[in-house]
């Protein structure tokens, strides 16, 4: 079939240019943890062999669309057990499959405690560039108390071997909220953070997922959570501590030094398409978000499927316009630079445009009276810290009144 060189430019403009890969082993299941992970740390297992043959399939069953990758986040999981020989397979089917823009960002998740802390240097002779090391705490009670597997020596060991490796891009989580946490212990924490130097930090909230053991030890209102004025106060802390040593809170729970936010990320709070690949990943194209099976059978089934029919198919509904913009605007407003509602509403027809933005400048408005939300010319955003901390409130106000316009249905 002819088809027109337009047709072309059109998917190319679509394209997805940033992917995401899932590798779901780990060491032990972590007590606040809800991602889909299988718990299986030996390298050349039946379980890993299986799910990376699946996995290089799915990538190898995803047409290109010219379009060349600017970012890779393996992401887990723990991608740091990989092998750099198994990592290396899965970048040259993508590179196949996609291509690289020359200055892609490649990024990848590392546990300290894991043998990929040994391979860093192997990583970056792979194209990896950028690394995201999970600590979450620097309190060995909390580290145990948490489910994780590494000591503090092993963040010590981990952060050495960055540095010995001269690794430039590198992140460092932390995570507040833990069961038993104190300011003191939190403050520790971000002190020992700034001083290993990352170029990025990410903070988290804990929150009780369903299915989780911490779900199951901790009510809500157990006297051993922080509770939210502690957690209120950790928020606010970190927000100060940090950006007085130059790091500048751009997303609600991300802080990095200029020039090295995290460009995977930022292709999601801007709902660009990006792929995603593997067990329980998320892929947005074509306005199709879709999610894969989170169990492995269902997986590899699926991917099966897939073959059968000869290339990947979302068989799933395309968002609306509605869900669009509810999207847009919910992760745009997680950013410090919030959204340009000009911009977001200029596909509407002119009397659509007025009511939907009449609307949203509505309730935004209501939270400038707090000083939870700002507004430069027709850019809207939310004050951190506490617009950033109240960012629930506003979202579910907002929410609320554009899913019960019915112009948009
Ligand atoms: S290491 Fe990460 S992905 Fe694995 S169980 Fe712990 S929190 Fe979950």
């Amino acid at each position: 079939m002819f088809l027109p060189p337009s047709y072309y430019k059109k998917r190319a403009a679509l394209a997805p240019k940033a992917a995401y890969v899932h590798i779901p082993f780990c060491q032990q299941k972590c007590h606040y943890c809800d991602f889909p992970v299988v718990v299986d740390d030996k390298p050349n297992s039946r379980h890993r062999s299986k799910y990376l043959e699946a996995l290089r399939w799915e990538i190898k069953l995803t047409p290109g669309r010219r379009q060349p990758l600017t970012s890779v986040f393996f992401g887990g999981g723990t991608p740091s057990l990989l092998t750099p020989a198994e990592l290396g397979q899965i970048l040259q089917d993508l590179r196949e499959q996609f291509g690289f823009a020359e200055d892609i960002e490649i990024s990848l998740e590392a546990d300290p405690g894991t043998p990929g802390i040994h391979y860093l240097e192997e990583y970056q002779k792979l194209g990896v560039n950028r690394l995201s090391l999970g600590v979450q705490s620097f309190i060995p009670e909390l580290l145990q108390v948490s489910g994780r597997t590494h000591r503090v020596e092993d963040i010590e060991t981990a952060i050495q071997q960055i540095k010995a490796c001269g690794w430039e891009n590198w992140s460092l989580d932390l995570i507040q909220g833990l069961p038993g946490q104190t300011l003191e212990q939190w403050e520790l924490s971000l002190q020992k953070a700034i001083t290993a130097q990352p170029k990025h930090i990410s903070v988290y909230d804990l929150t009780l997922e369903p299915k989780t053991r911490f779900y199951r030890d901790y009510p809500e209102d157990s006297p051993a959570l922080p509770g939210d004025e502690l957690t209120a106060k950790m928020y606010c802390f970190a927000h100060e501590f940090l950006e007085k040593h130059g790091y500048h809170h751009y997303e609600i729970s991300n802080y990095a030094q200029p020039d090295y936010q995290c460009r995977h990320n930022l292709a999601y709070w801007h709902n660009q398409p990006y792929y995603g690949f593997g067990l329980g990943a998320t892929s947005y194209f074509d306005q199709v978000r879709f999610q894969r099976p989170k169990q492995l059978k269902a997986y590899y089934k699926w991917v099966e499927e897939q073959a059968i029919f000869g290339s990947i198919e979302m068989l799933d509904y395309p968002l609306s316009t509605k869900e669009q913009l509810i999207e847009n605007l919910m992760l745009g407003l997680r950013l410090r630079e919030g959204i340009n509602l000009t911009q977001l509403l200029k596909k509407f027809p002119a009397g659509t445009k007025t009511l939907v933005e009449n609307l949203i400048v509505r309730q935004l408005s209501r939270f400038q009276a707090e000083g939870w939300v700002g507004k430069k010319r027709n850019q809207w955003f939310l004050i951190p810290p506490q617009g950033f901390l109240m960012s629930n409130i506003v979202l579910a106000n907002l929410l609320l009144e554009l899913e019960n316009i019915t112009i948009l249905d």
